[in-house]
């Protein structure tokens, strides 16, 4: 079934309604260049590397032909964009379909940056190197990082300049995702107020992704449980690495439970819940320590649009929806609690534990300490070097863990082994993207790869992380544009 390359291309998500999607071939790019390649990804889907590497496999990376089989679309969808409601839709990316992998998962491949759609409103369909380079090191980053995302195949440069502030070298990404269903996919199938329609979206996504609460008494509200227990998971793993989305927009929150829109997103690197990146979020909406209450907000969204199959009578529906958006907080904290223990080498439970973690990032707080580096001294039995480690209350906290790690059957050296298995040695520091990507966009990939090397095992703790793990000297804040 498969061709050359490997392609085995279905085409699913075109079967629903029309009123999903906008059949939308990719533009063409005058004189394609591959600029990056992810080998492993290509090989877990059924590529053969060396091909996409050639001509052909170009051609497709830049939307010059379409992979056999192949029925490109761009999908309709709506969001709030920071608390204000909008139609949108992909207005810069076509997805061309669904590969079944060899081992039977089914994955969106999209091209985001391809050139003007139905959806493009004012804008021109493109992208910039600079921006689709930085999704794919953050992505690749965040699922060495154990963490549910989208990948990142490819990024080629079309030949074609992109204007912004300055004029950018046009590029596409290749996106691969468990499906685009998003939050604000719902939203649109709710404002059409086609019930019918918005059925056949919520089978579709509890058959793409949920397929185990088909039979359930009350599927819809199965599946509002599942999307709100992925995300609950999910953004406990972001707070505990310190990633920032900065664009928590309801068109940016995935049905399944991956991180998806690399756009303003960044590492906390001193840690203040109060952390912002992104230029356009002016009023902190999206500051590190608000996501979870956004998460909690976007899923309250996601709720409103199932009323209408949760239960014949609205009141009643909104008793199901209220009683399962509920339950967010405690699963959230549930997660970002036992993380916190893997974090600290705790591998059994007490009440207690809660206060040791506060008290610790209240610490940290206090003493501007990094985030990243105040587990990774912990893990290394480094709190010597920690400016931390001169504040009041640190050596009170210190006695408090190692007593508290002697209350649990497992022995100091397991205790070393969780934490280093849970506690990155590096992230991608933003000052280490932006070296990489500056280079990038003048011509010279190798600080980039050598990047991408060092973020693809972050728990290695090896010898040539040691340079990465600094934090940034700059002193001006941090900040990040929108690409
Ligand atoms: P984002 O903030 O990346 O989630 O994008 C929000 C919306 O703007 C989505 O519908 C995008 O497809 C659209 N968009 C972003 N950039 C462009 C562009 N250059 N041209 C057309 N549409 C765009
Ligand atoms: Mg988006
Ligand atoms: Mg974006």
């Amino acid at each position: 079934k498969t061709d050359t390359i490997g392609w085995n291309i279905e085409n699913s998500y075109a079967r629903l309604p029309e009123a999903f999607y906008a059949e939308t071939l990719p533009e063409s790019s005058p004189s394609p260049e591959l600029v990056v390649l992810n080998y492993p990804l290509a090989e877990q889907l059924g590529l053969d590397a060396n091909m996409l590497e050639g001509k052909e496999g170009i051609e497709l990376f830049a939307g010059n032909r379409t992979p056999k089989g192949a029925k490109p679309i761009s999908q309709a969808y709506a969001g709030h964009q920071f608390g204000h409601f909008t139609m949108l839709g992909d207005g810069r990316a076509v997805l061309l379909g669904e590969q079944i992998t060899p081992d039977g998962k089914r994955v969106d491949i999209q091209l985001k940056g391809s050139g003007r759609t139905p959806f493009s409103r004012g804008g021109d369909g493109r992208a910039g190197l600079g921006p689709m380079l930085r999704e794919f090191i953050i992505s690749e980053a965040m699922h060495a990082l154990r963490i549910p995302t989208t990948r990142s195949l490819a990024v080629v440069v079309t030949g074609e300049p992109v204007y912004r502030e300055d004029t950018l070298e046009g590029a596409i990404l290749t996106r691969v995702a468990a499906s685009h269903l998003r939050v604000g996919t719902f939203q649109y199938a709710a404002a059409r107020q086609v019930v019918p329609d918005l059925q056949i979206l919520a089978d579709y996504a509890i058959e793409r992704h949920y397929p185990e609460v088909t039979g359930d008494p009350n599927p819809y509200e199965s599946l509002l449980q599942k999307v709100i227990e992925r995300q609950a998971s999910l953004i406990a793993k972001w707070q505990l690495v310190g990633f920032i989305h900065g664009v928590m927009n309801t068109d940016n929150m995935t049905i399944s439970g991956e991180t998806i829109d690399y756009g303003p997103c960044a590492f906390m690197e001193t840690y203040d819940p109060a952390t912002v990146f992104s230029s356009i979020d002016r009023d902190a909406r999206y500051a590190y320590g608000n996501q979870p209450g956004i998460a909690e907000w976007n899923l309250a969204r996601f709720a409103e649009t199932l009323l209408p199959l949760l239960h014949d009578e609205q009141e009643q529906a909104i008793a199901i929806a209220e009683q399962e958006l509920s339950k967010f907080a405690k699963l959230y904290h549930t997660h970002w609690m036992a993380g916190m223990r893997a974090k600290l080498g705790i591998f059994n439970e007490e009440q207690e534990d809660v206060r040791l973690v506060k008290d610790l990032l209240q610490l940290m707080k206090n003493s501007g300490a990094d985030y990243t580096n105040t587990f990774r001294a912990l893990t290394l039995d480094q709190w010597e070097g920690l400016p931390m480690c001169k504040a009041s209350g640190f050596d009170e906290w210190l006695d408090r863990w190692v007593k508290r790690l002697s209350r649990q059957p497992q022995s100091d050296e397991e205790a070393k082994q969780l934490m280093q298995q849970t506690n990155p040695a590096v992230i991608p520091r933003n000052h280490r993207v932006e070296e990489a990507l500056k280079a990038a966009v003048d011509g010279d990939f190798s600080v980039m790869e050598k990047l991408l090397e060092v973020l693809a095992d972050p728990f290695a703790y090896s010898k040539e992380q040691a340079e990465y793990t600094e934090p940034s000297t700059s002193t001006t804040p941090y900040q990040t544009f929108c690409g």
